[in-house]
């Protein structure tokens, strides 16, 4: 008998197949077709970009969206570009990837007690998604948010990501539970609890205008993933 897929799987497969925003759909195909000339022998994904990681994750990754010729590119989210560059070292040394270099859908990288996602899953125009298509995307946040039952703690990647996960908060909150939105400004380091329990850390994003101008450091981004450890209560 054929195995059925499980819920994660099953609601990957229909995040590929998602076609909600005409403007993101038609510049990731775009990006695909004509490629970066680097890559010009790589047939790129140029679909919706799944979420990755490990089922029973305590701790989620939240990014903004893909790179149109990273994850774009490779299919798996943070994988071929310098954002990944820069992050997959550090969770490699927080314990969390089997390793620090990702490359592809094939190179072998393993994820234990973490899983990434994004607010958007495909690549927008100069990285930024209009407000429609964060909505657009909102519902996939969120029944994957009710499918992970052992999430303990959410690190957010840049203050999109942070709003996008205060907005599930706020849509998923028992009434009258959720504080203002003031109650949670934004900044590298910042911690919240939800009213849900689950703990919120806020990060820059490790994109290469905050690497390359040191706004985010290789420490500053391991002492983030490290709390998560801890506040996952993960030995
Ligand atoms: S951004 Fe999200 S909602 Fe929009 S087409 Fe891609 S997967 Fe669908």
């Amino acid at each position: 008998m054929e195995e059925r897929p499980s819920p994660l799987d099953a609601l990957n497969a229909h995040i590929v197949a998602c076609d909600r925003c005409p403007r993101l759909r038609a510049h990731c195909q775009e990006v695909a077709r004509v490629r970066r000339r680097a890559y010009a022998d790589i047939e790129y994904w140029g679909r919706p970009v799944p979420s990755f990681g490990d089922p029973q994750a305590r701790v989620l990754v939240l990014g903004l969206a893909p790179g149109a010729h990273g994850s774009n590119r490779t299919g798996r989210m943070f994988t071929g570009d310098g954002s990944g560059d820069f992050l997959f070292p550090v969770l490699h040394e927080a314990g969390f990837a089997s390793q620090p270099k990702a490359v592809d859908r094939q190179d072998g990288m393993e994820l234990t007690g973490l899983w990434i996602a994004a607010v958007v899953r495909c690549a927008p125009p100069a990285n930024k998604p209009t407000p429609e298509e964060q909505r657009n995307c909102a519902p996939w946040l969120d029944e994957e948010m009710r499918l992970l039952t052992g999430l303990r703690v959410a690190v957010c990647l840049g203050r999109i990501a942070f709003d996008g996960l205060l907005a599930h908060a706020q849509r998923t909150a028992l009434p009258g539970t959720m504080p203002p939105r003031s109650a949670f400004p934004f900044g590298h380091g910042a911690e919240f609890t939800l009213p849900s329990g689950l703990r919120l850390l806020a990060s820059y994003h490790p994109s290469l205008q905050n690497t390359n101008t040191g706004k985010l450091t290789r420490p500053m981004f391991l002492d983030i993933f490290q709390r998560a450890r801890r506040l996952a209560d993960l030995s």
